[in-house]
C-alpha cells in the first residue's frame, strides 16, 4: 500500500568500462573468467524458487574450446513444465497485488548488484559460454541489462501517469493490470541482456512467467537467476525450464491460462509459434499477447558522397563484432563504383588486423560462433561463394572447428544483388557487397528495399542532405532502427529503442514503454459522484 506519489531514481545509462591493460576491472574479470572456466557449474531448473535437478543433463562447453566442459544443465520432462505453470499461477495473486514500488525495488536492486558485485561474474559467464570478447560482454551482459532494469522502472511509472480526463462530477482513472494468466518468455543465445529482459519486463508489470532460455545461454541464465534471487524476487514469479523446445512449448501453449508470448529468436520459429497459438485460440481464457523480435538481413548503403573510410569502419564494426551474431549485424552492403576501391582498401586493411581466438585474450576481436550447426551452415555458404561465378571472396573465407568454431571475418563481393548471401540471414561473420553504378543509386535503394523479407536495422552513408532525405524516405519500411552515417548496431536502451518490422518482428521496441504496455491489460474505472435518479433525458420532454 503506497502513501505517496513516489518518484523513481532518474534512469541513466550505465557507463561502459574500458578494460584497458592494467585496469582493475580487467584484472578482476580475467581472474573471474579463469576461475569459472576451471570449475564445474551444475545448472538446475528453477521452479517455485527451488532448484530442480532431473539428472537429464547436457554439457555446457565454450564455443571457442568445445572439448572443454565447464558444466551441465538439467532438462525438463513434461511434468516439470506443468509444475512451472502451476507455480506461476499460484504466485500470481500475491505478485500481481503487491505495490508497484516493491516490484520496482527488486529490479532497481538487481541493476545495482549487477553494476557492482555481479558484473564480473555475468560478463565472464557470457564470455565463456557465448564466446563474447570483454567489450561485447560488457556492453551486453552488464550495461544493457542494467539499463533495461533502470529504464523499465522509469517507463512503468510513465505509463502509470498516463490517465484519462475527468469531466465535472466524475472521476476517470485507468489501472494497468498484469495479464490474467502467465507469460511465456523464450530467449535467444546471443544477448544475455535480452535473456534477462524478456522475463523481467513482464514480471516488473506484475506478471508471472515461465522462462525457457536458449540451451546455449544456460551458464549466464544461472547468473541471472542468482541475481534476481539476491535482489529479492519472490519465489515462483519467474520459473526457469530447460530442454526440448518443442515439448516445452507444446505444454505451455496448451494451457488455458497462457496469456502472452515474449519471444526473441529466429523468424521461422516465431512464425510457427504464432500459428500454434492461432490453432489453440479456442483453448485460451484471454487473447494472448504476442511479442516477437526476430531475424534480420541488415544493410549498409553508401552514396558516392560518403566518406570511404567511414563506410569501411562501419562495415568492420557493424558486420564482425560478436562474429556477426547480432540481430542488428550488417550483412549486406551496397557501394557505388566510384568509391569502391577506397572502401575496399580500408576494409581489407582493417579486417587484416582483426585477431581471432579465445575471449580470454582481450586482444582478440573475433571469437567463435555459437555451435557446430551454425558453423556448418555459415561455412556451406562461404564454400559455395568460393566457386560460384556470381561471387568472389575478397578476404577471409578460412575456418577451423578442431578446437573452437572459428570462422574468419569474410567479405564476399557479388555481381548479383539477389545472390544467396545478399538475401539470407546467416548469423555469422560474413558480409556480402554489391557494387552499383553511381548513376543507379535510386535503383540500388529499391534493391535494398526489396531483396529480403526482413526490416530490422539499416544504415545509409552520405554527406549530401538531399540524398540523405531521399534515401531515408525510400527506405522508410526497410528497418525499425535506421542509422544515418553510423553502423547499424549498438542500440542503447533509453536512446535507440530497438525492434524491426516485416519478418523481423512485431516492433514492440524492447526497452521502451511500448513494450511494457503489452504486458498490461487496462481497466478503466469511472466513478460518478452524484448518481442520476431520473432516467429521462431533456430531449424526451414535451
Ligand atoms: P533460435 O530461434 O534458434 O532460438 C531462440 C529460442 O527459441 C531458443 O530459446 C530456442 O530454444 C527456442 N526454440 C527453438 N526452436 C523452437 C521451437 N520449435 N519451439 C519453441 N521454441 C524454440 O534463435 P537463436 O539462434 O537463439 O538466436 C538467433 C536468432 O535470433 C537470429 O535469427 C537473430 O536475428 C534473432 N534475434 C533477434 C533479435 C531482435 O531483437 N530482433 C535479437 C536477438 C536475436
Amino acid at each position: 500500500m503506497s502513501r505517496g506519489f513516489f518518484n523513481v531514481p532518474k534512469a541513466v545509462n550505465e557507463p561502459v568500462k574500458g578494460y584497458a591493460p592494467g585496469s582493475l576491472e580487467r584484472e578482476e574479470l580475467l581472474a573471474t573468467y579463469k576461475e569459472m572456466y576451471n570449475s564445474n557449474i551444475d545448472v538446475p531448473m528453477h521452479i517455485n524458487g527451488e532448484e530442480v535437478r532431473t539428472g537429464n543433463t547436457k554439457n555446457i562447453t565454450p564455443p571457442h574450446d568445445h572439448k572443454h566442459v565447464v558444466g551441465q544443465y538439467h532438462t525438463a520432462s513434461k511434468s516439470h513444465v506443468d509444475a512451472a505453470i502451476y507455480t506461476a499461477l499460484a504466485t500470481r495473486e500475491a505478485w500481481s497485488s503487491v505495490s508497484w514500488t516493491e516490484r520496482a525495488a527488486v529490479f532497481l536492486k538487481a541493476a545495482e548488484l549487477l553494476a557492482g558485485p555481479y558484473r564480473a561474474k555475468m560478463n565472464a559467464a557470457t564470455m565463456i559460454a557465448q564466446s563474447k570478447n570483454v567489450h561485447q560482454a560488457e556492453i551486453d551482459a552488464a550495461c544493457e541489462m542494467i539499463d533495461f532494469f533502470r529504464f523499465n522502472v522509469a517507463y512503468m511509472t510513465d505509463i502509470f501517469k498516463d490517465q484519462p480526463a475527468s469531466a465535472s462530477g466524475i472521476w476517470n482513472r485507468v489501472e494497468y493490470r498484469p495479464l490474467e494468466g502467465f507469460v511465456y518468455a523464450i530467449t535467444p543465445f546471443n544477448f544475455t541482456s535480452i535473456a534477462a529482459n524478456l522475463p523481467a519486463a513482464a514480471a516488473l508489470m506484475g506478471n508471472v512467467v515461465v522462462w525457457k532460455p536458449s540451451d546455449h545461454q544456460a551458464y549466464s541464465a544461472q547468473v541471472i537467476i542468482d541475481l534476481f534471487k539476491e535482489a529479492g524476487l519472490p519465489d515462483g514469479v519467474i520459473n526457469v525450464v530447460y530442454g526440448d523446445p518443442v515439448m516445452i512449448t507444446d505444454t505451455v501453449l496448451a494451457s488455458p491460462d497462457f496469456s502472452g508470448l515474449h519471444f526473441t529468436g529466429s523468424t521461422q520459429v516465431f512464425k510457427n509459434l504464432w500459428k500454434q497459438i492461432g490453432n489453440n485460440i479456442h483453448t485460451y481464457k484471454t487473447y494472448p499477447r504476442i511479442v516477437g523480435e526476430t531475424g534480420g538481413k541488415d544493410f549498409i548503403w553508401a552514396h558516392n558522397s560518403a566518406n570511404p573510410l567511414q563506410v569501411a569502419t562501419a562495415i568492420t564494426r557493424g558486420a564482425f563484432e560478436y562474429q556477426g551474431q547480432k540481430c542488428s549485424a550488417a550483412s549486406r552492403a551496397y557501394i557505388p563504383t566510384s568509391i569502391w576501391s577506397d572502401v575496399k582498401k580500408h576494409l581489407i586493411a582493417q579486417i587484416s588486423e582483426l585477431k581471432m581466438g579465445s575471449p580470454e585474450d582481450p586482444s582478440n576481436f573475433i571469437n567463435a560462433v555459437i555451435h557446430e550447426a551454425s558453423f556448418d551452415k555459415i561455412v556451406s555458404y562461404i564454400d559455395a561463394a568460393k566457386t560460384d561465378k556470381d561471387a568472389e571472396v575478397i578476404i577471409g573465407g578460412n575456418y577451423d572447428k578442431s578446437v573452437g568454431y572459428f570462422i574468419e571475418p569474410t567479405v564476399i563481393v557479388s555481381n548479383s544483388p539477389k545472390y544467396a548471401t545478399m538475401c539470407t540471414e546467416l548469423f555469422g561473420p560474413v558480409m556480402t557487397i554489391y557494387v552499383y553504378e553511381d548513376t543507379a543509386w535510386e535503383h540500388s535503394l529499391k534493391l535494398v528495399d526489396e531483396s529480403t523479407e526482413y526490416a530490422l536495422t539499416g544504415a545509409i552513408f552520405s554527406t549530401d542532405r538531399y540524398i540523405v532525405e531521399k534515401a531515408s524516405k525510400a527506405l522508410e519500411n526497410t528497418a525499425g532502427n535506421f542509422y544515418i552515417n553510423d553502423k547499424p548496431t549498438g542500440a542503447v536502451v533509453g536512446q535507440q529503442p530497438f525492434g524491426g518490422a516485416r519478418a523481423s518482428g512485431t516492433n514492440d521496441k524492447a526497452g521502451s514503454a511500448q513494450n511494457l504496455l503489452r504486458w498490461t491489460s487496462v481497466r478503466l474505472i469511472k466513478e460518478t459522484f452524484v448518481t442520476p435518479q431520473n432516467y429521462k433525458y431533456p430531449f424526451l420532454g414535451k
